[in-house]
């Protein structure tokens, strides 16, 4: 892991980068602001969570770091070991976590907490999207006052470009760097549940409503159909192994 901060004091808030080490958008985004010429009312501190992955440019070692919080400090697995490190690095600050995806319908902010403090930061990135994933559980970002970002499809300078123009965005809101913003109100898509299968191509589209009976993955021949509506989130053909992505439906959006 590796930690520094800009400015002098405590940090109140976390840029967060490679919870997955070969998502760097965040680290591009975070050089960006450290070459810029703007100024900073307040420290922040950033942390390169996953750095040995980083430097190898995998995913993660042994375990998906996003799915080992809150970890544990005796666990033989890296990515175990690191959480208990993390979790006791993000403590007390407020946490924007960037990611990249391998599914397209980006840039966008996932929440995993259910709590409004994280909800409320949804609104700080300017982005119009809100996927609530506390359905799924597990994420850094569950474990305390933060949001992650979808920032791009693939890990690549569009991804690069989005996350520091976000980030910027974000820091203005929340005070913290001098700039104009305009703070969202973001639609919420509530995950409620996934849809599994190996090797299907998806077929419908991200954030799109699938009506009942609307094919929406197909395999060899044999196609995948909807059994009552739904938005499909973070849906692939290559993003995840053994599932598509998962089922959201579209509720209130965030105004607080
Ligand atoms: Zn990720």
């Amino acid at each position: 892991m590796h930690v520094e901060t800009l400015g002098d004091g405590r940090p109140e808030y976390t840029i967060l980068a490679c919870v997955h080490g070969d998502e760097t958008c965040g680290w591009h985004a975070f050089n960006r602001l450290k070459a810029s010429d703007v100024t900073l009312q307040a420290p922040v501190k950033f942390v390169l969570a996953n750095e040995r992955a980083f430097k190898l440019g995998y995913r993660f070692c042994d375990a998906d770091l996003n799915r080992s919080m809150p970890g544990d400090a005796s666990s033989e697995q890296h990515e175990v070991r690191l959480g208990a490190r993390l979790r006791r690095e993000l403590d007390g600050t407020t946490v924007i976590d960037f990611h990249s995806t391998e599914s397209r319908g980006c840039p966008y902010v996932i929440a995993t907490g259910g709590d409004t403090a994280s909800r409320r930061l949804a609104r700080s990135t300017g982005l119009d999207r809100l996927v609530e994933m506390s359905h799924v559980g597990g994420g850094v970002t569950a474990h305390v006052t933060g949001v992650a970002i979808e920032c791009g499809y693939h890990d690549d300078e569009g991804a690069a470009s989005s996350a520091h123009r976000i980030l910027l965005h974000f820091l203005a809101a929340e005070g913290l760097i001098d700039r104009p913003y305009v703070r969202s109100t973001p639609q919420v898509y509530e995950v409620f549940g996934d849809a599994s299968g190996r090797g299907f191509e998806f077929v419908a589209e991200n954030f799109r409503r699938v009506e009942a009976g609307e094919v929406f993955a197909q395999r060899n021949g044999t196609v995948r159909r909807a059994e009552e509506p739904f938005y499909p989130v973070l849906m692939s053909t290559y993003g995840y192994e053994d599932r598509i992505g998962f089922m959201a439906r579209r509720v209130d959006t965030v105004t607080e």
